[in-house]
């Protein structure tokens, strides 16, 4: 990373460099030594000529001569209307100057007859007559070269200081970077190895989102591991006791413990209905696992609800008289969803059945269902003990249970076959209650 950094960092440098050679070379002032060696050389004369009291035009011819030797230049001499009337050197290209006026001294740049470039500083030195001197300029990078000391210099120190800062600040972005990354592939590796450790969230806004995302998977991971190994306890919990009833009854007959044709009646008795216990454990197991890997074939019809409420309640009358509970049913004749009824009739039978479970006497078990938007909703509430608010979350878990003693024979598996019942019809369930007041399961089923 401090690598890249760094062959990023030269790139820009010598970007900058090449840049900055274009605007010297197009900046005047690499001209300055030149216009200034010009100047001189151009007021010396005025003065000169100024000095005398006669003012004879080969004069300003002679100073242009001067001024020639001394600067190893080519001098001219215009008359006002920019006419040359003297030339040092004839034979060389022919300089078209701009037209010139005024008392100070005029500068530039231009190109003679045959493209070459040249530096000119021109000065009326007497009413009229203009003295030129022109040098042609040395290419750019020779131009370059020669003024190196204005620039070399200072661009070397620039660089340094520079790719010092950089790599400063190239090393403390690489570790505001590489550090999370580096904490989030460790901690990945520890959760290979079962560990599960949160990561920082630090860094750049990409690596905090990294690490919350890492520590979110990771959280759901563990949550997954330890709802496994709960699984497997938990069915190893729920298989022992049958067995250990079937194991101590059976081991009484063979040892003759039970000899007595009664006594043998009922440990075989004991047997069958623990053998029993299980098998349908094993059923319910099976089924939540074929409906967890999406295998249990669910038929896709079109199901008329009220018929099929009608018949559960009938189903149920029994047990809420019994209970002297009030069961009740409110839905419209033409209510349908697409599903497997079987299954859905599952569903609604672990409800009421809950329902009615845990509702005490002279209580109220409503079956509603009614149509909304996005499908079909259909309520099961009662006027029961309620649900504590921590174990509202639980109660859709496999195995769980909130008052142990008073399930009996159920395994704590009915809301979780509930749940992926309607899941797998793509809808979903959930619950309202209140401790004391009563429960409302709600199920959503869409069209
Ligand atoms: P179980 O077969 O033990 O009833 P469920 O998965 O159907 O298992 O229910 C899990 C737990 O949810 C129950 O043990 C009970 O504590 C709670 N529960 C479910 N329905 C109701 C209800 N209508 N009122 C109060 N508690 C309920």
């Amino acid at each position: 990373m401090l690598l890249t950094y760094v062959a990023v960092i030269a790139v820009v440098l010598g970007v900058v460099a090449a840049a900055l050679a274009v605007l010297i070379i197009r900046n005047p002032v690499i001209y300055r030594r030149i216009y200034n060696r010009q100047a001189l050389a151009l007021q010396i004369a005025r003065r000169r000529l100024e000095a005398f009291p006669r003012q004879e035009p080969s004069l300003g011819w002679r100073e242009a001569l001067r001024i020639a030797e001394v600067l190893q230049a080519r001098a001219l001499v215009l008359s006002a209307d920019g006419q040359v009337l003297h030339d040092t050197d004839p034979s060389g290209p022919a300089l078209r100057l701009p037209p010139l006026s005024g008392q100070d001294i005029q500068r530039g740049r231009l190109r003679a007859a045959d493209g070459s470039p040249w530096a000119y500083s021109a000065l009326q030195v007497r009413r009229g007559l203009w003295l030129v001197v022109a040098e042609p300029l040395p290419r750019p990078l020779e131009m370059l070269w020669r003024n190196r000391q204005d620039w070399l210099v200072p661009l070397i120190e620039a660089a340094v200081l520079a790719l010092l800062l950089a790599l400063v600040l190239a090393w403390w972005l690489s570790r505001w970077v590489a550090r999370p990354l580096r904490r989030t592939a460790q901690a990945a590796r520890a959760l290979a190895e079962g560990h599960y450790q949160p990561v920082p969230e630090e860094g750049p806004q990409e690596a905090r989102l990294l690490a919350r995302t890492f520590n979110e998977m990771a959280r759901r991971v563990e949550a997954s591991q330890r709802s496994q190994r709960e699984f497997v306890a938990n069915v190893s919990h729920e298989l022992k006791t049958p067995i250990t009833s079937i194991q101590g009854f059976a081991q009484a007959i063979v040892d003759g413990t039970a000899s007595d044709p009664e006594s043998v009646r009922t440990a075989a008795q004991v047997i069958a209905e623990e053998a029993g216990r299980m098998h349908r454990l094993v059923l319910t197991l099976l089924d939540l696992a074929r409906l967890d890997a999406g295998t249990a074939d669910l038929r896709r019809e079109t199901v008329a609800l009220r018929p099929l409420l009608e018949t559960l309640c009938l189903h149920f009358r029994p047990q809420a008289e019994a209970a002297g509970v009030h069961l009740a049913l409110e839905a419209p004749d033409d209510l349908t969803v697409t599903g497997d009824s079987d299954r859905l009739a599952q569903v609604f039978t672990n409800l009421l059945d809950n329902a009615l479970k845990h509702t005490p006497s002279g209580g109220k078990v409503r079956l509603q269902a009614r149509r909304t938007s996005s499908g079909v909703e259909v309520s099961v509430s009662d006027t029961g003990e309620g649900i504590p608010p921590e174990a509202q979350q639980r109660i859709f878990e496999r195995f769980y249970r909130g008052d142990k003693a008073r399930s009996g024979g159920s395994a704590g598996l009915g809301l979780a076959i509930a749940r992926e019942i309607v899941r797998a019809h793509g809808g979903d369930i959930t619950v309202h209650s209140t401790p004391g007041k009563g429960s409302t399961f709600v199920v959503k089923l869409p069209h």
